[in-house]
């Protein structure tokens, strides 16, 4: 079989997004499926845009992800190094031999002339393709401009007519006019080679038999396959992604929500979840199974049944599977994982001992039924600790003033003051008394009850909240969990 090398080539220049998140898993999960060489490559080359701290991030987030390499900047390979600024040397042994064959040229054209030309070519309903001014200046003419200072960039030399086509992978048999190709620049005038030169000599000495990337960079493959010719380098395969949009079919941005693979951690979305996701960007599994983990997808993924249409990113849909792959995880690990930002909000300890772990994991147990994502728990988290009468809304204060309310709560203080443990099946016993003694059932005995416990008008059924603030209770934390005798009784005050 083939020896299969893919590469996901990243230019450090932002946070990763999904859709270059995509476009590696895709890479990863086609490669891992042949059994093949995932290859990580810097693509730094713009140096006024590209940061080391866009650049550790990103490996960061890809290995958040559960992504892994077998080669890249970090772990080095046989092919390094993975970065392109420390491949400067190599560029230019090229770039010397496509001049020295006269397949490359030095273009002296200033940037005022080549806007010039371009505005010229728009004004005029033409496609704006550079005119090849300097296309037939001679090796002798050139080397003087340059021996007098001038700076040229050097260009390839390309057809005037024809086409060219090419099978993409995703999106089949693609046709481009050569008329509308234009001499691409190879190096710009400050020395630095431009992305569709670096690419195409890292891709073939990386011996890249796959190009997997975004639909963003069709028209760059012509001018790419254009060069590997000029270097006689047999192209790789490509395959082409459609690009990730928004619910609003516009490209996929930071008004439709999160699109930073950091900031879905940050919030709480489980890196399975969004790994499962992602998948299901633009390709579906035979059987449209849904919940699916890396193994499953490694197995069932298949770049030729990726669709061309866009992709449209829906965030109701990532929140489910985030919620079906949190039931997944073993209870502590929910716990362990609520645990930071439970504490970023000071309602936990910096040093938890393990009755706080045992507590924790009943009560994330709880609130996480109700939530997409951890950073919603802190919000949920409130209703044990944050017990203020006097912070309660309308809804909640019309509750109380209802007809039975204080007399109900007054019932219960006087009775939960005689009861040594509080616990579920004791305030079922009570309620019944007061039942008993009242008349009063369903809402107008439960809804003031509730409210005297939580200063809200709803929340977790009392049947978990009553053991988890008993307990929770007798535990120490940053700001004391009030138990339920303390509740009912400041409310009572507070009525009165
Ligand atoms: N550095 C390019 C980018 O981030 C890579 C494109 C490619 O995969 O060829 O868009």
């Amino acid at each position: 079989m083939e020896n299969i090398r893919v590469r996901f080539a990243p230019s450090p220049t932002g946070y990763l997004h999904v859709g270059n998140a995509r476009t590696a898993l895709f890479n990863w999960l086609f490669v891992r499926k042949k059994k093949g060489i995932f290859v990580l490559r810097v693509e730094d080359t713009d140096i006024e845009r590209s940061a080391a701290e866009y650049e550790h991030q990103l490996i960061e987030d890809l290995r958040w992800l559960g992504l892994d390499w077998d080669e890249g900047p970090d772990i080095g390979g046989p092919f390094g190094p993975y970065k392109q600024s420390l491949r400067m040397d190599i560029y230019s042994v090229y770039t010397q031999k496509l001049l020295e064959e006269g397949k490359a040229y030095y273009c002296f054209c200033t940037p005022e002339q080549l806007k010039k030309e371009r505005e010229e070519a728009l004004s005029s309903g033409k496609i704006p393709i550079y005119s090849g001014r300097c296309r037939f200046l001679s090796p002798e003419e050139a080397m003087r401009r340059l021996e007098a200072g001038e700076r040229g960039a050097i260009r390839l030399k390309t057809p005037d007519s024809g086409t060219l086509s090419f099978n993409d992978l995703v999106r089949g048999n693609l046709s481009f006019d050569l008329k509308l190709t234009g001499d691409p620049i190879l190096v710009r005038s400050n020395g630095r080679p431009a992305y569709n030169y670096a690419v195409v000599i890292d891709d073939s000495l990386m011996q890249i038999t796959h190009v997997i990337r975004g639909e963003d960079h069709i028209s760059n493959t012509p001018r790419q396959i254009l060069t590997c010719e000029a270097l006689s380098i047999s192209p790789p395969q490509f395959a082409h992604l459609s690009m990730v949009m928004g619910k609003d079919n516009t490209r996929l941005s930071k008004r439709h929500g999160a699109t930073a693979v950091a900031q879905f951690k940050r919030e709480g979305i489980l890196p399975e979840a969004l790994f499962n996701y992602l998948a299901l960007l633009g390709w579906a599994p035979p059987e449209g199974e849904e919940v699916l983990i890396k193994d499953d997808l490694i197995k069932l993924f298949d770049l030729e049944k990726v669709s061309r249409s866009s992709a449209i990113f829906d965030y109701d849909k990532l929140h489910w599977l985030n919620r079906q792959h949190i039931k997944r995880l073993p209870p502590r690990k929910k716990a362990e994982i609520a645990y930071p930002y439970l504490k970023k909000t000071e309602i936990l300890p910096e040093v938890m001992t393990e009755e706080h772990w045992k507590w924790l994991e009943r009560a994330v147990e709880c609130f996480l039924e109700g939530v997409d994502r951890f950073a919603d728990l802190p919000e949920k988290f409130a209703l044990l600790f944050d017990f203020s009468p006097s912070d309660m809304d309308k809804e909640t204060r019309e509750i109380l003033q209802s007809e039975s309310a204080a007399l109900v709560i007054k019932l219960f203080v006087k009775k939960i003051s005689k009861v040594e443990k509080f616990d579920y099946p004791t305030f079922a016993a009570i309620t019944q008394e007061i039942k008993e003694e009242t008349g009063y059932k369903g809402k107008s005995l439960y809804h003031p009850l509730r409210v005297a416990f939580t200063a809200r008008s709803s929340g977790l059924e009392l049947d978990k909240f009553i053991p988890l603030v008993e307990d929770g209770a007798k535990i120490s934390f940053p700001k004391p969990l009030k138990d339920c005798a303390q509740r009912v009784s400041e409310m009572l005050e507070f009525l009165q």
